[in-house]
């Protein structure tokens, strides 16, 4: 059996239809496959290689790691360095009120962490999620998706999940002194980019602090420059009670994480004793990396980049098939007429030496996110390639 029918065999399959591409490396914004073909990489493994692939200076903080010590203990008990070295490092970079870090293994994770604390700090158990939102698959975190279609399955899920729809007076409304937390994405990643009004996003911590519901961010695909500031909270003046972390913030590897205040997180540690515990969380190889990436996105002012880049996507991905493009930094939807016709253009991308993909709740729309280390002339370069595989149709 060659390894394609080993794949679908024995590695479980949710998607019935996996890309099944077969890469034996990667190296910047490239992988490659065992022919020697390039394919630039217009996902970033949803986010989580900002800085491209197999970056010099993080394979040798994962190698000097591995040889150092792996796994010591569960999570919270000894001091382990690249843990401390890197919760520092991102409490630095947060505002003030966001200092403590509770490492975990994934974004879902770090959605379930948030949702107890946010539920042991107020004594509260209702939650508001949008409409269109992910944040994880897990039972608590698929409880506050926002799709009817992906969670009717596996109910009975968390009670007392109310989903608004984002940007709106109604969900503002429905936050009362019931409510433990609204959870809601900065930029909204799977609905195809949906951006929140600054008004509305003010609004929203307005009414939060109004009613004492906590505010929880998920910038997992968001963080880590995509969006052309360090935290796409900051362009809107807004912090949250706690910011949850992922893909990027590893660098490559599995690593999770929600911040808050010191004094909330505190709260986790008695009534009851151990309120949150993990095995692997923070593990300190992916600290390691997770370190080495952030040191190589802020040397490199690869954030400070993203403006410009997202200018060229504007003005060079149009042709009249692309019904709409919706930016957010160096992320952008690209929608077509159906998910007949993206289909087509992302299956042409990929032979052309592309690899994209679509949005979870936006079949029609075309993800660009390529690392943000993609110099301005590669992006001309995708822009090239992308308009020729629509031109192709
Ligand atoms: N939140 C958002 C916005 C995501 O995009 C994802 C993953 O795609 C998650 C949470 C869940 O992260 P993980 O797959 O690491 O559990």
């Amino acid at each position: 059996m060659n390894n394609r029918q080993l794949f679908l065999r024995h590695v479980a399959q949710t998607s019935p239809a996996p890309i099944a591409l077969e890469m034996v490396r990667a190296e910047g914004i490239y992988q490659y496959d065992a022919a020697g073909k390039a394919y630039i990489d217009l996902i970033s493994g949803f986010s989580v290689c900002n800085i491209g692939h197999s970056h010099p200076k993080v394979v040798k903080a994962v190698q000097e790691q591995a040889a150092a010590y792996m796994h010591l203990i569960v999570y919270g008990e000894f001091i382990e360095t690249p843990q401390v070295h890197y919760a520092k490092m991102l409490a630095d970079l947060l505002p003030a009120s966001l200092s403590s870090i509770y490492f975990v293994n994934s974004g879902a994770e770090a959605t379930e962490g948030a949702m107890k604390l946010a539920k042991r700090v107020t004594g509260r158990s209702q939650i508001i999620a949008f409409n269109n939102a992910y944040h994880g698959s897990t039972q608590g975190a698929l409880s506050v998706m926002g799709s009817e279609y992906w969670r009717n399955a596996f109910r009975p899920l968390l009670p007392g999940v109310l989903h608004e729809n984002y940007n709106t007076q109604e969900a503002l409304d429905a936050i009362t002194a019931e409510t433990a937390c609204v959870i809601a994405e900065t930029v909204q990643a799977e609905s195809g980019l949906n951006k929140p009004n600054e008004a509305w996003l003010q609004a929203l911590r307005c009414k939060c602090t109004e009613t004492g519901a906590l505010l929880i961010f998920d910038e997992i695909q968001a963080g880590f420059g995509r969006t052309g500031s360090l935290w796409a909270f900051e362009q809107y003046g807004v912090v949250p009670d706690i910011l949850l972390l992922g893909k990027a913030l590893g660098g490559g590897m599995p690593l999770g994480a929600f911040i808050s205040s010191k004094e909330f997180m505190d709260q986790l540690i008695q009534d009851p004793v151990l309120g949150h515990i993990t095995t692997f969380g923070g593990h300190p190889v992916s600290c390691a990396a997770g370190k080495a990436a952030l040191e190589v996105l802020l040397d490199g002012n690869f954030t400070g980049e993203v403006q410009a880049k997202e200018k060229i996507l504007q003005e060079r991905l149009q042709h009249p098939a692309i019904l709409q493009l919706r930016t957010a930094g160096l992320w952008a939807a690209v929608e077509f007429d159906s998910f007949e016709t993206n289909h087509k253009v992302i299956k042409r991308c990929i032979e052309m030496g592309m690899v994209t993909d679509w949005f979870l709740f936006n079949a029609s729309s075309m993800r660009i996110a390529p690392p943000l280390i993609t110099t301005t002339e590669q992006i001309h370069e995708i822009c090239d390639r992308v308009i020729a595989a629509v031109s192709d149709l």
